[in-house]
């Protein structure tokens, strides 16, 4: 279905983003991968899908690099057919102690970078009649937390930015979406399990329950895979006149 178009995934050297890049791929999309850490693991298994597969170490809180990885797209790919903004990052800690750098980090990866990206790839979805924004806000896109008044703010903005752009871009092919997912196993949130267990002396599988419990009826966790299968949902002709909706995958999450 998605033969011939190109999808960068930022981010996607792990967890959400390399589950939405795989996703993308097994429909005939070329992907370009970005994010830290290991890229060439997750390069090989997109490649053995058959697609062509590039990779930008672009730093999503620098907008000079993302720009510089625009470029690249355009000039090895012809340019960016489906933008997921997935790159992400968390703190918890309650405001008084919530330290000014990472309340910077988290707007600049989390809200800004999605900015820099949209804005970049829009005139060349514009020129083409056809083009997929999907940013991977998240159930605090639409409701609170305590102790996440960064990540709150910029998911809360994503779906804000989401919204904007849906509306200057409705005459086109181009649609611009937020997906909303709950609690997914990955990195990131195995993080949030093991400070749990640590500091409430309790074992990791306790720790899991009680986090899925707090928030998420379904008891469940959202896979990467669902996700990456909503994208390519987004990304089919049945979506073409789903414009800035803000697309739960919550378990029940936010429907409490
Ligand atoms: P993860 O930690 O597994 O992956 C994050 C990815 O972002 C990695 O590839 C990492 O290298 C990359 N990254 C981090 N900082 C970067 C930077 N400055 N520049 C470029 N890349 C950078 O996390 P995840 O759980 O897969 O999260 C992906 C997205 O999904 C995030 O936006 C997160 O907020 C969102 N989300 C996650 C959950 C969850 O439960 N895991 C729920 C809702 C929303």
């Amino acid at each position: 279905m998605l033969n011939g178009k190109t999808a960068l995934v930022t981010g996607s050297t792990s967890g959400i983003g390399l589950g939405i890049a795989l996703q993308l791929a097994k429909q005939g999309a070329n992907i370009i991968l970005n994010g830290f850490g290991d890229h060439t693991g997750p390069k090989a298994e997109v490649e053995a899908l058959g697609v062509k597969v590039g990779y930008s170490g672009a730093d999503m809180s620098k907008p000079a690099e993302i720009a510089a990885m625009i470029d690249y797209a355009t000039a090895e790919f012809g340019g960016v057919d489906i933008l997921v903004n997935n790159a992400g990052i968390q703190h918890v800690a309650p405001i008084e102690s919530f330290p000014i750098e990472k309340w910077d980090a988290i707007i600049a990866i989390n809200l800004s970078a999605a900015f820099h990206a949209t804005r970049l790839v829009i005139p060349g979805m514009r020129a083409k009649n056809w083009g997929r924004v999907i940013s991977i806000a998240s159930a605090h896109g639409l409701v609170a937390s305590a102790n996440k008044s960064a990540y709150v703010a910029a998911k809360h903005g994503v779906v804000g930015m989401t919204k904007a752009v849906a509306l200057e871009t409705a005459t086109t092919g181009v649609t611009v979406n937020a997906i909303c997912p709950g609690w997914v196993l990955t990195p990131l949130v195995q993080k949030q399990i093991d400070d749990r267990s640590a500091n409430e002396k309790i074992t990791i599988a306790q720790a899991t329950k009680e986090l899925l419990g707090e928030k998420e009826p379904s008891l469940q966790f959202t896979t990467p895979e669902q996700l990456g299968d909503l994208a390519v949902f987004m990304c089919s002709p049945a979506a073409d006149n789903i414009r800035g909706v803000a697309w739960a995958a919550d378990g029940g999450w936010t429907a409490q």
